[in-house]
């Protein structure tokens, strides 16, 4: 057992830590390594300035800093400020099944500390990404439950009040009536701004292909206010959800397999399937027994291994002219009419 009571006195040195963990909100191992390195080296130069060691301190290098280190640290620190209301928690990426550290206000909850230091216009806009996200994009034909820069930028203004269907694209520009709200909605420029801060501060992941998503901080905080603003409260068990969880960890999935039966809720973890086909003797699904094939994609796989989405990469080289999200979609949902 680890002596965490006074073998390391609080000092400085976890009072820096605390800074560099409030400015970024939410902390890997990897990611705390360098700090705690410079925080190392900083703390022995003190020391030694101050006399209260002999030789002189080479740096830390990266790879002296172990996970010992960083538990400590983090103990250290969750204890200092459990008195203002604070705590640290850890959850586990469901991508990269990285252990990640968020630092949490108990007294408010989620959506409240979203909303603090941003103003209504910015909250209304956040409210639309994720409703996009987890409605507009999440359906039982596309799984995509992320959201790419120019569909988010689309969502900058409250859509007018009367056409849902977006099957005129032009409409939205020319139509000054839904000027008249009492929320005007967002410049681009305001729009690239939310969005990194969400980024910075651990809410939103912004992926290779340009993707936001949901964080492990936003879906472990969140996770109540998810079920509660998206799926049916009456909805009968094994009944399709627009929040769904993994079959084996229990936590919710937005990247992931998804069963090949359409109205089948069963959802895995990439992270979590060995382990769970490993007890099992058949590659089926556990609640309708349908070939589970690996090849049904929660996330941004929905849209980027569709053919669309790839022809569309290969006409316009990275990304054309027009959203590869939206694009991608609606030749699925045209598709599906047949
Ligand atoms: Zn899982
Ligand atoms: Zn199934």
């Amino acid at each position: 057992m680890e002596d965490d009571d006074i073998s390391h006195p609080y000092d400085n040195s976890h009072r820096a830590f605390l800074q560099a963990f409030m400015a970024r909100g939410t902390m890997t191992f990897n990611q705390a390594r360098p700090i705690l390195a410079a925080i190392f080296t900083a703390h022995d130069q003190d020391e030694y300035r101050s006399g209260n060691r002999e030789e002189e301190p080479i740096a830390t290098r990266l790879g002296e800093v172990s996970r010992d280190d960083f538990d400590s640290y983090v103990s250290a620190v969750s204890a200092a400020i459990s008195p203002f209301d604070m705590e640290i928690r850890a959850t586990t990426h469901q991508v990269t099944k990285e252990r990640v550290y968020s630092l949490i206000n108990t007294t408010s909850d989620a959506m409240t500390q979203l909303a603090t230091l941003r103003s209504a216009e910015e909250m209304a806009f956040v409210r639309r990404v994720i409703d996009a996200m987890f409605d507009q994009y999440n359906t039982p034909r596309m799984e995509v439950l992320c959201i790419d820069g120019m569909q988010a930028n689309k969502l900058r203004a409250a859509p007018p009040r009367s056409s849902n269907n977006n099957n005129n694209e032009d409409a939205e520009n020319g139509n000054g009536e839904s000027q008249t709200q009492a929320l005007k909605g967002l410049k681009s420029s305001e729009v690239e701004q939310v969005l990194r801060g969400l980024v910075d501060e651990g809410w939103f992941e912004r992926s290779r292909a340009g993707f936001y998503s949901l964080s492990p901080r936003a879906l472990t905080e969140l996770r109540q206010w998810l079920v509660d603003a998206y799926n049916e409260g009456d909805a009968g068990e094994g009944e399709w959800q627009r929040v769904k969880f993994c079959e084996a960890c229990r936590e919710i999935v937005t990247v992931g397999q998804r069963c090949a039966e359409r109205d089948c809720c069963v959802r895995l973890h990439d992270i979590c399937e060995d382990a769970f086909w490993r007890t099992r003797r058949e590659r089926k699904c556990p609640r309708c027994s349908a070939e589970w094939t690996g090849k049904h994609y929660v996330g941004e796989r929905a849209v980027t291994e569709t053919e669309s989405y790839q022809r569309g990469r290969r006409r316009s080289g990275k990304s054309g002219g027009r959203s590869s999200l939206a694009d991608s979609i609606m030749d699925a949902e045209e598709g599906d009419e047949e």
